[in-house]
C-alpha cells in the first residue's frame, strides 16, 4: 500500500527528548488495526465478524482484528476462540478482569501493529461500512485523524441525547481541550497519532479527551448511529456520570479554580453587608430579629464549603490514584 504519511521514527516529548519504545510506520506489520473492546458480548461477536470481514477483505489491505476481552463473565472468550479458527486475522487479548472500556481500548492501542488504527464497538452501533470511507480519506487527504460524527441521534433516548449534549457544552466551556460534539471512540487514527497517545503518561484515561488532546490534522464524516445488534448496553446513567466527571477533571482545573472567584465575590458581599449591619446597629440600636438571615447565611456557606471540599476530593482522589503509577490494565494472555 502506498502510504501518504511520512514515517517518523520517534516523537519528542514535552521536554524535547525522544521517547523510547515508540513504533514508527516502518515497524508496522499490517496496514489496518481494528480494535474491538468486548464485555459480555457473546451474541454480538459472530454478527460483528460476519458484517465486518467482507468489508475489510474488499479493501485490499492487510489487517488485524484486535479483540480485547475486558473480563467478560459470559462465554465471550470461548466465542472469540471459536471464531478465531476461521478468521486468522483475529488477535485475542484477554484482560485479567473488567477494567472498563477506556482501559480495554488502551490495551488495544498499545498492542496493535497497524499503520492506521480504528477502535470500534462490537455491537455494530458504529457502522463498519464507514471503514472504507475513513481509509480513503486518510490515504487521499493525508490526514492523521478521520472522525466519525453522529449526525442523527434520534434512536437514542431523550435523556441520553440531553445529557450528552450537556456534557459537551459544559466540557467545552471549562476545558481547553475541546471534545468534538457527538463523536465517539469510532475514528481512524494514524500510527504517529497512536504513538503520541501512547506517550501520554496518565493512568486514568478519558479516551475522547486523550484523542482530542493530541491534535493532528483531522477530517470529519457524518453517520447515523444504529441500534445495538444484540445484547444490552453496559453503560448506565451512573457509569456515564462517572465518565463525564473523569472527562472534566482529566482535562480541566476550572472546577478547582472557580471557587477563588466565587470566594472573592462572596467576601466583598459579606464585608458590605457586615458593615451595613454594624452601622445600622450603632445608629438604630440592637435589633434582635434576624435569625432567618443568619441561618440562611450559615446554611448557604456551609453547603458551599461542602461542594468545594467535594471538588477538591475529586482531584485529590485522582492525584492519589495517579501517584500509585499502576498499569492501566493487566493482560492475562494473548491467544
Ligand atoms: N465495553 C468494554 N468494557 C466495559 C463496558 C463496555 O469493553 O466495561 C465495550 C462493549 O463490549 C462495547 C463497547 O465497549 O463493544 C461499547 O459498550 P456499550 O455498547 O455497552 O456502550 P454504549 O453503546 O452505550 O456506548
Ligand atoms: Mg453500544
Amino acid at each position: 500500500m502506498n502510504n501518504p504519511l511520512e514515517a517518523s521514527n520517534s516523537l519528542p516529548n514535552s521536554l524535547g527528548q525522544t521517547v523510547d519504545g515508540l513504533m514508527s510506520e516502518a515497524d508496522c506489520t499490517v496496514d489496518l488495526s481494528i480494535i474491538i473492546p468486548c464485555f459480555n458480548e457473546q451474541q454480538a461477536i459472530p454478527i460483528f465478524l460476519k458484517e465486518v470481514e467482507p468489508i475489510l477483505d474488499e479493501l485490499n489491505m492487510s489487517y488485524e482484528l484486535v479483540f480485547i476481552n475486558d473480563g467478560s463473565t459470559d462465554e465471550t472468550l470461548k466465542t472469540l476462540l471459536e471464531c478465531k479458527q476461521s478468521v486468522p486475522q483475529m488477535r485475542i487479548i484477554n484482560l485479567s478482569r473488567n477494567f472498563g472500556k477506556e482501559a480495554a481500548l488502551s490495551a488495544g492501542i498499545d498492542i496493535c501493529a497497524g499503520r492506521a488504527v480504528i477502535p470500534i464497538d462490537v455491537d455494530l452501533q458504529d457502522p463498519p461500512e464507514l471503514i472504507p470511507k475513513m481509509v480513503k480519506i486518510w490515504q487521499e487527504k493525508e490526514v492523521d485523524v478521520v472522525l466519525a460524527k453522529r449526525g442523527d441521534r434520534s434512536k437514542d433516548t431523550f435523556m441520553k441525547r440531553w445529557s450528552a449534549n450537556l456534557f459537551y457544552r459544559f466540557n467545552n466551556v471549562i476545558s481547553k481541550t475541546k471534545i468534538p460534539e457527538n463523536v465517539g471512540d469510532f475514528r481512524l487514527v494514524s500510527r504517529r497519532c497512536v504513538e503520541a497517545i501512547k506517550s501520554m503518561g496518565e493512568t486514568q484515561r478519558f479516551m475522547k479527551g486523550v484523542f482530542a488532546w493530541v491534535g493532528f490534522k483531522t477530517e470529519t464524516i457524518e453517520y447515523e448511529r444504529a441500534e445495538r445488534s444484540a445484547g444490552e448496553a453496559s453503560f448506565n446513567a451512573w457509569k456515564l456520570w462517572n465518565l463525564a466527571l473523569e472527562g472534566f477533571t482529566s482535562f480541566s482545573t476550572a472546577p478547582l479554580r472557580i471557587w477563588l472567584y466565587i470566594g472573592i465575590f462572596a467576601w466583598f458581599i459579606s464585608i458590605f453587608y457586615g458593615s451595613w449591619i454594624v452601622i445600622k446597629t450603632l445608629i438604630f440600636g440592637v435589633d434582635l430579629p434576624g435569625y432567618a438571615s443568619l441561618f440562611t447565611a450559615v446554611m448557604f456557606f456551609g453547603s458551599t464549603q461542602l461542594i468545594v471540599l467535594g471538588v477538591l476530593g475529586e482531584y485529590i482522589g485522582r492525584i492519589y490514584m495517579e501517584t500509585k503509577g499502576r498499569p492501566l490494565y493487566i493482560v492475562e494472555k494473548e491467544y
